[in-house]
C-alpha cells in the first residue's frame, strides 16, 4: 500500500508516536493479514491532544468564518484530488469495495468540507426588536469538540464531525475506531496542508478506553459518537455527568415498506441498496424488509435472481461490487445471528455461510417467513442479513414498523403518492425514504430518534449542535426596578 501514515497520531499539525502504547495490529479484511501497526494513545498522548485542541481554540474562533471556510473549501478540493489514493486506503482499512470507497467515502468527506466551509460566513445570531429596547444573538463556538468514530465509514465520519465544528470555531480531538484508524489521519495531514492552525483537529488511536477518557476530561465541551446504542448509553451517561453537549448517531433496526403497488425492481434495488451495500454494515439499513403478501413471491424470486449476480471477491478489483466483512468478530456475530434465525423457524433463501476464502467473506444472506418477534428482526446485527416479512393492510404494518426501540430511519415504496406520505408521517425514525433508500447528501439532516440518537448530522442542522447563543438584551431607556 502506497503512502501510508507514518505515526500513530496526528497532534498540533504533526504526527506523534509514543510506543509505550499498548500497540493495535490492522488487518486488511480481504486476507486477514496485518497491514499496518499502531499503539493505543497513552495518558501523555491524550494531554497532548487536548491541551493543543485548547491552545488553538480562541485564534481559530476570532478568524472570520469566511477564513475559516476558505481552508475547509481547500481541504475539500485535496480530498477530491487524491480521492483515488485515499479511496485505496479506506478499501484497506475496512475491506469495502473500491467500487464503492471511491463514490462513497472521501467524497461524501469533501461534500462536508465544502458544505460546511461554504456556510461558515453566515453563521450568525439575530436582532430582535423588543419596542424601545432591543436584544441581540451572538452565535459562539462550544470549545473543544471531542468525536469519536465507528468503523463502517471511518473517513466519513472524521469530516461529518470536524467539518461543522470546525466551521463554527470549535476545536477538535477525534478518536478513530481502533479497527479503522488510518483515514482519519489522512484527513488531518489534508487539514494542515489546507492551512488549518496546528492543534485545531487532532486524532489519537486507541481503544473505547481512550475514548471514555476524552468524554470524561473537564476540558471538553462537546461529545460526538458514532457507534452502538450500548457505547452511546455509556458515553451519553459519562458527558451528563458534566452537562456537556452531544450528538449521537447510534444503531438501529429499520423498517423498509413495499407496498404492492410499488415498482419492484425499483423497491428490489432499495433493498438490496439497504442491506447489502458495505457487506451490510451500514446503521440505516432497512434490516426488516415488509414486503406485502400480494407480491412476495415475484419480490422473493427476483431479489434472489439479482443477489446472485453480486460480484463478490478482491475489494480493489474495480468490478466488485461485494467485499468482506471488517473483522472476523463481526463476521462471526453475523453467523450466529444466521444460526439464530434458522433456529427460531425463519426460512433462510439464499446465502447464510461463511465463504470459502481468506478474509471475512459472508454470503449476503436473505431470510423469507420472519415474524417480528425473532431476534433477527428485533436485534441490529450489522451484517449482510436482510429479514422480509409479511403484511396485509398498511395500520398494522406502521405499528409493527414502529415496535423496537430503535428509530433511525425507514422506507417506503409504493406509487401512490398519499399512502407515501400517510406512512412516512407516522413511522418513528430521524431519516426517511420515499422510493429510495439510504441516500444521505449533506445538504439534507441526518440522525435518529428514540435509542438510535440524539442530534442531527449535515445540513443547517448540524449548526445547531456545534454552537450556542449568547443573548445580549441592551436597554434604551431607563433601568427600572420594584423599590
Ligand atoms: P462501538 O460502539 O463498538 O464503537 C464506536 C466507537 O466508540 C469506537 O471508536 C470505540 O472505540 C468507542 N468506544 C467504545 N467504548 C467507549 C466508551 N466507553 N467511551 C468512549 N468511546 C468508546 O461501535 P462500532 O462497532 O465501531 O460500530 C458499529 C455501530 O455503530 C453499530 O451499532 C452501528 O449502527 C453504529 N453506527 C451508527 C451510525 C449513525 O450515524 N447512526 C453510523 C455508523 C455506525
Amino acid at each position: 500500500m502506497e503512502k501510508q501514515p507514518t505515526a500513530s497520531h496526528f497532534i498540533n499539525g504533526q504526527y506523534v508516536e509514543d510506543p509505550a502504547g499498548d500497540p493495535i495490529d490492522i488487518i486488511y479484511p480481504a486476507n486477514g493479514q496485518p497491514i499496518a501497526k499502531i499503539h493505543s494513545a497513552t495518558k501523555r498522548i491524550v494531554e497532548f491532544a487536548l491541551e493543543s485542541a485548547a491552545n488553538a481554540q480562541a485564534q481559530w474562533a476570532a478568524m472570520t468564518g469566511t477564513e475559516r471556510g476558505r481552508i475547509l473549501r481547500k481541504a475539500a478540493d485535496i480530498i477530491r484530488e487524491r480521492n483515488h489514493e485515499l479511496s485505496v486506503l479506506e478499501t484497506y482499512d475496512t475491506g469495502k469495495p473500491l467500487q464503492e470507497t471511491l463514490v462513497a467515502d472521501a467524497t461524501s468527506g469533501a461534500d462536508s468540507l465544502e458544505y460546511f466551509g461554504g456556510l461558515a460566513g453566515s453563521l450568525t445570531g439575530e436582532h430582535i426588536p423588543l419596542g424601545e429596547s432591543w436584544a441581540y444573538t451572538i452565535r459562539e463556538p462550544l470549545g473543544i469538540c471531542v468525536g469519536i468514530g465507528a468503523w463502517n465509514y471511518p473517513t466519513q465520519i472524521a469530516c461529518w464531525k470536524s467539518a461543522p465544528a470546525l466551521a463554527c470555531g470549535n476545536t477538535m480531538v477525534f478518536k478513530p475506531s481502533e479497527t479503522t484508524p488510518l483515514s482519519a489521519l489522512k484527513i488531518a495531514e489534508i487539514y494542515t496542508e489546507a492551512g488549518l492552525p496546528r492543534g485545531v483537529f487532532n486524532v489519537v488511536q486507541g481503544l473505547g478506553s481512550v475514548g471514555a477518557s476524552l468524554v470524561a476530561d473537564p476540558r471538553v465541551d462537546k461529545v460526538s459518537l458514532t457507534g452502538s446504542v450500548l457505547t452511546g448509553k455509556k458515553v451519553y451517561a459519562s458527558a451528563a455527568s458534566q452537562i456537556k453537549h452531544v450528538t449521537m448517531e447510534l444503531g438501529g433496526k429499520s423498517p423498509l415498506i413495499i407496498f404492492n403497488d410499488a415498482n419492484i425492481e425499483d423497491a428490489i434495488s432499495g433493498a438490496i441498496l439497504g442491506n447489502f451495500y458495505a457487506s451490510g454494515q451500514v446503521c440505516s439499513n432497512g434490516t426488516r424488509v415488509f414486503v406485502h403478501s400480494a407480491i412476495k413471491e415475484k419480490f422473493i424470486a427476483r431479489l434472489v435472481e439479482r443477489t446472485k449476480s453480486a460480484i463478490i471477491g478482491d475489494p480493489l478489483d474495480e468490478n466488485t461490487n461485494y467485499g468482506p466483512m471488517v473483522s472476523e468478530d463481526q463476521l462471526l456475530i453475523a453467523e450466529r445471528y444466521v444460526a439464530k434465525g434458522i433456529q427460531e423457524g425463519a426460512k433462510l433463501v439464499y446465502g447464510g455461510k461463511r465463504i470459502d476464502q481468506p478474509g471475512f467473506y459472508f454470503e449476503p444472506t436473505i431470510f423469507s417467513d420472519v415474524k417480528d418477534d425473532m431476534t433477527i428482526a428485533r436485534e441490529e446485527i450489522f451484517g449482510p442479513v436482510m429479514c422480509i416479512l409479511d403484511f396485509d393492510d398498511e395500520k398494522q404494518v406502521i405499528e409493527r414498523a414502529n415496535a423496537t426501540e430503535f428509530g433511525l430511519s425507514a422506507g417506503v415504496f409504493t406509487n401512490d403518492i398519499t399512502r407515501a406520505h400517510r406512512v412516512i408521517g407516522q413511522l418513528q425514525a430521524g431519516s426517511c425514504w420515499i422510493n429510495a433508500y439510504n441516500l444521505t447528501p449533506v445538504e439534507i439532516p441526518f440522525g435518529g430518534v428514540k435509542t438510535s440518537g440524539v442530534g442531527r448530522e449535515n445540513s443547517k442542522a448540524a449548526i445547531e449542535h456545534y454552537s450556542q447563543l449568547k443573548t445580549v438584551y441592551v436597554e434604551m431607556g431607563h433601568m427600572e426596578s420594584q423599590f
